[in-house]
């Protein structure tokens, strides 16, 4: 746009207190009709942690967020956008005479610095290369186990490789079905849906980035609000809306200190998943299983999922195809993979591949299901792909029931275990742990770092 005739629309700065709570800082600007594009900028001096993120809206709504967390020294961000393209993280299209709006999302700070905005206006059209039409088949037919990857973002907004490099990386590592769940933005998603196939289906989500949390909003088919801390605009809102477009809401590394789950209000019937194994939280992932429990004994529904929370497909702990979520579906399509999520016919694995079942006296039912309580139950796994000897619990309403010690091998495994006192509102889950090597000690061998596999519950009713 630089050589292109343009008019500056803003210029206008501000300050952020070295004690600022995280909040929004609103500008707004007049566009005339006959605007082909604009470029809004953002440029501030970051010493240490100043999470200032630029967001604009025209007068028919979102177009866009940019944000570099990492970035230290001057952060420039720039959002540059019309109907001949946009640049990452904006969205293109026509440029709507009328009152627009930025929002600056002090996410948190450490320190006082001042910024500087502008918002340029050109009259010449921009032209970006534009992501070709999405692709002809997403998915494929067939009811199966199928497993992918909920939790992945791209430098539409702070991931480090381009969505294409995402999806590439999920063909490799062997994904079935991924999720791209950018934060605020819907940026990436017109090149996701380019890229899909009959062997992987894509997902369109986002990543709400609260003061109090972060949520996966996946299954979009439209953008949902993510600031939900100002305007009247509440997380519960967001997830009503995600609900609405028959998306589901997952609660994303609840315990993770600053970026955990502090949503107080929040109302948990609104939430449909939650992510018992993040790939980067380490020891945090243990207060989820409680969590998770604590919510199950209330007798809400929610289902267990991993995430990577992957910035870089292809390196270290962000790499794709380290840890799934496994869904058995009626298809490999979008639509059918979020109907298995919500019913609970997920497992998160590391590795082995799991069959758990159980029966009273009738047909036996699986993961997401109930079984009439009042007899015997008689619960089956049936285990394969095992790279490790391991340790099986059985674990009951989040307590331990009954284990078992099994070899590594790739052959299915049968393990059988029966509970006498099955009552109305139980439930039985299995954790699956390697067993170290040496033996002879006295943990339980429920240790995070030694997780292999997280089945979802089977209920009693
Ligand atoms: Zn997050």
């Amino acid at each position: 746009m630089n050589t292109l005739p343009q008019t500056l629309l803003l210029q206008e700065g501000g300050s952020i207190a070295q004690d600022a709570k995280p909040g929004y800082i609103y500008h707004t600007f007049e566009v005339r009709p006959g605007i082909a594009a604009l470029r809004v900028r953002l440029s501030y001096r970051k010493e240490g942690v100043c999470q200032l993120y630029l967001s604009v809206f025209g007068p028919d709504g979102y177009r866009g967020t940019r944000m570099k967390p990492g970035e230290v020294g001057e952060v420039e961000l720039e959002l540059t956008f019309g109907a001949g393209g946009a640049s990452l993280g904006a969205l293109a299209g026509a440029i709507e005479p009328g009152t627009w709006r930025i929002l600056l999302d002090l996410e948190r700070t450490h320190h006082a610095t001042e910024y500087a905005l502008s918002v340029e206006a050109s009259l010449e059209p921009i032209s970006f290369p534009s992501p070709p039409p999405a692709a002809a088949q997403n998915g494929r037919p067939g009811a199966g186990w199928y497993r992918g990857e909920l939790h992945s973002h791209s430098h539409h907004s702070d991931g480090r490789t381009a969505v294409e490099d995402v999806v590439s990386a999920a063909r490799r590592y062997g994904l079935d079905f991924l999720a791209l769940t950018d934060h605020y933005t819907t940026a990436g998603w017109s090149e996701l849906r380019s890229l899909a196939g009959p062997g992987l289906c894509v997902m369109t989500g986002s990543e709400l980035t609260g003061h109090g949390g972060h949520a996966n909003l996946h299954g979009l088919s439209e953008w949902v609000n993510p600031f939900v801390d100002g305007d009247g605009w509440t997380v519960n809102d967001a997830a009503q809306a995600t609900h609405a477009q028959g998306g589901l809401f997952c609660v994303n590394h609840a315990f993770s200190l600053d970026l955990g789950w502090r949503y107080h209000r929040f109302d948990w019937r609104q939430a449909d998943l939650i992510e018992i194994y993040h790939h980067l939280e380490g020891s945090a992932n243990t207060p989820q299983l409680t969590l998770w429990d604590s919510l199950l004994r209330q007798g809400l529904r929610v289902t267990g999922v991993a995430g990577t929370d992957s910035h870089d497909p292809y390196s270290g702990q962000h790499r794709l195809g380290q840890v799934f979520t496994y869904v058995y579906a009626e298809a490999l399509d979008s639509r059918a993979i979020l109907a298995a999520l919500k019913a609970g016919r997920a497992y998160v694995s590391l590795g082995p591949r799991l069959e758990f079942s159980a029966t009273s006296n009738g047909r036996p039912v699986g993961m997401g299901e109930s079984l009439e309580a009042g007899t015997e139950v008689r619960l089956e796994a049936k285990l394969s792909d095992l790279a490790f000897p391991a340790r099986v619990l059985l674990m009951k309403n989040g307590f331990y029931h009954a284990h078992k010690d099994i070899a590594a091998g790739r052959d299915s495994l049968k393990l059988q275990f029966s509970d006498e006192d099955g009552r109305t509102g139980d439930y039985y889950r299995l954790e699956v742990f390697a067993l170290k090597p040496q033996g002879g000690d006295y943990s339980n061998g429920r240790e995070w770092e030694r997780t292999l596999l997280l089945s979802n519950p089977i209920f009693l009713t």
